[in-house]
């Protein structure tokens, strides 16, 4: 199975992803867990990453495509994966596709999670990660456990200001990706208004 995750920032992608992969059994590849753990390592396309992400911009597609396509070389992602927050942009979906059919594979389906822009400010403003077990929690959605509060992580470009800019790449550069998916028939449109729990249920149905 491989499936790719669609959805403004504050979706739920992540917090789906996590519970999905268990399901199907498929590793989950974020290329904003990809990017944040670069940054942490201090390499030099950390550096480069970090200044794009701090101020809600995209990183560029050539550096993009290059860390994904590693990835998709390594064993465990032969048999599936779930790509979570790849591709953004219409260049990053062509070459995709022809990474893909390189190796004469293809994608199953793409899962667009639906949330309305006046609700993301909130989701992503009280999002929090656990930087040991990589939970997300919500202070507010998702409250996490007293005990692990002082260890939980703000995100620098979880703020009001990035996530506009955030906001506003994801219609720009993303959005248009959609299309390029429809034609194949691969979209499957899932609200992601509901708990965490309907919204699991929703995706498995429409994979189903
Ligand atoms: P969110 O969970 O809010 O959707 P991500 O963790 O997926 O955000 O991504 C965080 C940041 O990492 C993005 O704002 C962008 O700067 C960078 N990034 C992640 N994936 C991509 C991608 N496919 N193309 C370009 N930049 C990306
Ligand atoms: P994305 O990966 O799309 O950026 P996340 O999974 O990180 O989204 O979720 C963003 C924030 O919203 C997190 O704080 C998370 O706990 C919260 N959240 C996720 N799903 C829901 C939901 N169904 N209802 C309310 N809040 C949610």
């Amino acid at each position: 199975m491989r499936i790719i995750f669609i959805g403004p920032p504050g979706a739920g992608k992540g917090t789906q992803a996590a519970r999905l992969v268990s399901h199907f059994d498929i590793p989950h590849v974020s290329t904003g867990d990809m990017f944040r753990a670069a940054v942490k390592a201090g390499t030099d396309m950390g550096k480069l990453a970090d200044e794009y992400m701090r101020a809600g911009n995209l990183v560029p597609d050539d550096v993009t495509v290059g860390i994904v396509r590693d990835r998709l070389n390594e064993d465990d992602a032969k048999a599936g994966v779930l790509l979570d927050g790849f591709p953004r942009t219409v260049p990053q979906a062509e070459a995709l596709e022809a990474m893909l059919n390189a190796e004469g594979m293809a994608i199953d389906a793409v899962v667009l999670l639906e949330v309305p822009d006046d609700l993301i400010v909130d989701r992503i403003v009280g999002r929090r990660s656990d930087p040991e077990t990589g939970a997300i929690y919500h202070l507010q959605f998702n409250p996490p456990p007293a005990e692990i509060m002082d260890r939980l992580v703000h995100r620098k470009d979880d703020t009001e200001e990035a996530v506009r800019s955030r906001l506003a790449a994801y219609h720009a550069q993303t959005a248009p990706i959609i299309p390029f998916y429809e034609e194949k028939a691969l979209v499957k449109r899932v609200d992601g208004v509901g708990t965490p729990d309907e919204v699991t249920e929703r995706i498995i149905k429409a994979l189903s």
